[in-house]
Parts: structure tokens; sequence; C-alpha cells
């Protein structure tokens, strides 16, 4: 076998079909969101990004950076073990709490991403309950796919967003078998949400557990940032609610909060939250300071807003077909993989605005897409120069679509 050669033609088929992934290279400015200087070769420019998951950029807030250093100082830069071999630092347990008490749940568990929470969750759970059955959303997150087929469970894909499919899958399953029903709240790319509600009705008739990723909308929706969940009024129905700290919260880990059972359960067998070094004290420091901050920050969720209605009309009014809907990302839909990345090498190129194409399998073929996500800090200006260029770099390429 020429190994070599097997992963240069796998590279080979991806350039050809114009989905190969070019990583723009970034230094972001603390103190100057949503700007940061990008590296290419030798040189350098300063750039927009507009794609940034760090939504409210807290990321750079003064006092999750002030935590951070905090904590550093005091602690140190590594865990210095697994949480259960000298890995627990008290920022982790102060952690688990906040959130916990964000999502008015017993307990909380942090694990080092939020791509390991679902993976190590959604695995134990689905493979500690005996014959447990999973009933996954069509659209799920990769995350929460692997841990569901870690966990050797059997598995039912019900339709995108569809109680009835799901009350129709649910009723043709052995009524004592455990039953667990994985679905998000945002969904990441369409920028659509789920019928929470209408789902834990069903779940609850058929006696399912319920599993929600609210990793998009934790840190902006809902009175005190707890999620779309919380702003529905039905946080109390979910079994487990995940999230990340990784994106509105603008550091990095993951976790999950549920009843103390259901914690210690996940806590004791999941091989990816035990046999792994913990997170860093000054990041648990960080994303504490983050959280705290978020729950009162209601102008700035308001502001997050304002911007995203702002660049939605801006782009209907230049004629540029994004997704209508009920959440803070707006997908401009190119429909083509080629003409996506085309797309967006011109705007970084000639405009310094930074947008990545998004392309299969993040999203299906003929579904590519540019998924901007406006924070509270691009101005006006920064909106205009968008919308301005987009039109542009649109007519020069003849993209034909519409949304
Ligand atoms: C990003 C993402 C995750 C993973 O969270 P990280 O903290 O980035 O690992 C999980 N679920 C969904 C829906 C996501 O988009």
């Amino acid at each position: 076998m020429d190994y070599e050669g097997f992963f240069k033609e796998r590279i080979g088929g991806l350039k050809s079909e114009g989905r190969y992934r070019v990583f723009a290279d970034l230094e972001r400015h603390a103190g100057d969101f949503p700007r940061a200087t990008r590296y290419d070769g030798d040189a350098t420019r300063d750039v927009t990004v507009w794609c940034s998951n760090d939504y409210l950029a807290m990321g750079q807030h003064p006092d999750v950076t002030a935590a951070m250093k905090t904590a550093v100082d005091r602690c140190g830069a590594g865990a210095g073990g697994t949480r259960n071999i000298s890995g627990t630092n008290h920022y982790h347990v102060l952690l688990e709490r906040e959130l916990a008490d964000l999502h008015g749940k017993q307990a909380g568990l942090l694990f080092t991403s939020g791509y390991v929470s679902n993976w190590a969750a959604l695995g134990t759970l689905a493979s500690g309950l005996p014959n447990c059955v999973v009933l996954s959303d069509a659209l799920n997150h990769a995350s929460m796919i692997e841990g569901i087929r870690h966990s050797r469970a059997e598995k039912r894909i019900f339709a995108h967003n569809d109680p009835d499919d799901l009350a129709r899958q649910l009723a043709d399953i052995d009524p004592g078998r455990p039953k667990l029903v994985a679905f998000e709240s945002v969904y990441s790319m369409d920028g659509d949400i789920a019928p929470i509600a209408e789902i834990c009705e069903v779940a609850e008739r058929y006696n399912a557990m319920t599993y929600l990723d609210e990793v998009h909308a934790v840190g902006l929706y809902g009175p005190n940032g707890a999620g779309i969940a919380d702003r529905e009024g039905v946080a109390h129905r979910l079994t487990v609610i995940e999230g990340t700290l990784g994106k509105a919260f603008g550091v990095m880990g993951g976790y999950i909060a549920a009843s103390d059972a259901l914690c210690d359960f996940v806590r004791s067998y999941a091989s990816g939250f035990i046999f792994t070094t913990s997170l860093p004290p000054a990041i648990a420091a960080g994303a504490l300071a983050s959280v705290q901050h978020v729950r009162t920050a209601h102008a700035l969720r308001a502001q997050q807003r304002d911007r995203v209605e702002q660049v939605r009309r801006r782009l209907a009014a230049a004629g540029l077909p994004h997704l209508d809907n009920p959440s803070h990302i707006v997908p401009v839909m190119v429909r083509d993989a080629k003409q996506c990345k085309a797309i967006s090498d011109r705007l970084l190129g000639r405009y310094g605005i930074y947008v990545q194409p998004i392309n299969y399998p993040t999203v299906p073929r003929g579904a590519e897409r540019l998924r901007l996500t406006p924070s509270p800090l691009h101005s006006d200006a920064d909106i205009d120069a968008l919308v301005e260029a987009l039109a542009t770099v649109w007519a020069e390429l003849g993209v034909q679509c519409a949304a």
C-alpha cells in the first residue's frame, strides 16, 4: 500500500470538488472585536470577522480575561490531573454549580468541549441504560451522532423538528424499553428552532428521556441567557440540557446540566469524562466569569438582536438571498461549493472581510452557504461594507441563487 499516495489522492478529490478546507490564519485583536490580523505567507492584513461563534464577544470581555489572568497567577497553567486524580480545581466546582443554577437543574458536569460532552454523555447514557433506543433528530450535530454510534444502542432517526414523526416512532417501540430523545434547540446551519414543548409532550407520553443540545442558544436566549428551553418555560421538562462554554460564553469547554443522579452516573461511567486531564483552572475561571456576566447582560443580547435585524434588512434590500429563520444565524445561500469558496476568497482578498465558506459535509451538497453571525460589536459601517462587497462580488461572479 502506498500510504502517502493514498492520502494525497483523497485530498485531491476534496480540492477538485472545491471543498478542501483552507484555514484562515488569524490573530484576533482583544478590545477591537470583530477585528483580526490575517497572516498570508509573509503578508498580513487586518480583517473584519463575520463568522465567529464568539457571538457576544465574551472571549475578550475584560471580566473574563481578568479572571483568567488571576487564575493563572493563583493556580498555574494546567489542572495537573484528571478530575478523579488531583485535577478537580475549585473553579471547576464553582462553574458546575453556576451551570446547574443557570439551567435550574440539580447538577452540572464539565467536559473539555461541547463535542466531548455530547459524545461522552450520549454514549454513556445510551450504552448504560439496558436495551436503550435512541431517537435522534435527522439534523443532529456530528458530536451527538458519534456519541450515539459509540453507544451501539439501537438508533431511530426522526424527521427534523417533527414531533408527529417522533410520536409515530415511539409508538412502535416496546413500552418497557428505555428511550432517549436527542435533539437541538437552535440548529447551527439553518438557524431554525425546535418545537421543544411539543417534543417534550410526546416524550412524556411515551416515558422517554429528553436530551437537548443548546450549544447555539446558551448565553443568547431566555431572560438570563439560559437558552431556548428556559425562554419557552420548559427547561424543567428536559432530562438533560447540554451546552458549550466556547461559543456565546467565549471560552472553551462543554457541559451537561441534569439531576444529581444522572450527572453522578455519567461522572462515574463516561470514559470521555474520566480518562482525560480536566480543563485548566484559568479556563474554568474565565468561563465562570463569562456565565456570571452574561446572565444579566440584557443590553448585550438586545444589541446582538438589533445587529442581526440590521444585517437581514440590508441583505434583503440588496437582493442577497438569505434563509429567513427565528435565530441570530444568517445563512447567505450560494448552493455551489466552488462558487461559495470563490466568493469567500474574494471578500477576504479584496475587501478584508472574512466569512468562511460552509460546504459538504457540514451542510448537504447544493446547500452551500456563507454563514454570517452578527455580534453586538459589528457597527453600521461594518454592515454597510459587508453588504456592498457581497453585492459586488455576487454580480461579478454571476451567482444564480434564490434562498
Ligand atoms: C459546536 C457544536 C458542538 C460542540 O461544541 P464545542 O464546544 O465547539 O466542542 C456541539 N453541538 C453543536 C450543535 C455544535 O454546533
